[in-house]
């Protein structure tokens, strides 16, 4: 029989990125940022105008910066576990530019548990609306999970939780940051606030 397959996001799932994030905003521009400061909007978190938000962005997006993001290990026996009736993925949203550490990183702290690692690009050309790059502007993360025929998805970003859910994909909200603790969620919706929580949840399921 055909494993179910579910999907897993990089960024503050698999690895402590907002951690990162603030680490060298930190130590980068004299910020005293914490990880619950962090927000998909840097321009919000940083206090900077766009022209200021997209040269840091550049500066961030390195594979020195990227490789030393901290992981989750108590994820690894959960995920070992699940792969014996799941198929696991990645599915990121992360710039393609960080692709190679980025696979690289995964192989070191996950090594041997998924079965692809997939981008979907959204974020590599900011502003640029060129014809060359329609398809992959509008590629979002759900787009992705229904290429992949997705079951499941493990996210801690809302929005990809709650478009997913829309279309037959189990959505499970991981994490307790304060950019999703206070929300109400629909019943394709679920919340695992840290991996034992996960664990749980796919335990009851068989
Ligand atoms: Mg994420």
């Amino acid at each position: 029989m055909k494993k179910p397959i579910i999907a897993v996001d990089v960024d503050d799932v698999l690895a402590k990125s907002a951690q990162g994030f603030a680490d060298f905003s930190n130590a980068m521009w004299g910020h005293s940022l914490t990880a619950d400061d962090f927000d998909e909007d840097w321009m919000k978190v940083w206090g900077t105008d766009l022209a200021e938000t997209r040269r840091r962005a550049e500066i961030f997006h390195n594979d020195e910066v990227f490789s030393g993001f901290g992981h989750f290990p108590e994820a690894i026996s959960v995920l070992v576990d699940l792969k014996q009736r799941y198929k696991l993925v990645v599915a990121t949203s992360r710039r393609t530019v960080v692709e190679g550490v980025t696979r690289q990183w995964l192989d070191t702290h996950y090594g041997g548990i998924f079965d692809g690692v997939f981008f979907t690009g959204i974020y590599d050309v900011p502003g640029d609306t060129g014809e060359r790059h329609r398809d992959r502007l509008t590629r979002t993360k759900n787009d992705l999970l229904l290429e992949l025929k997705a079951d499941y998805l493990i996210d801690d970003q809302l929005k990809h939780c709650f478009a997913t859910g829309e279309h037959g994909v189990e959505a499970i909200l991981f994490g307790n940051y304060p950019w999703s603790r206070h929300r109400e969620l629909p019943a394709h919706v679920t919340r695992c606030r840290d991996w034992a929580e996960v664990e749980a949840y796919f335990a009851k399921r068989g």
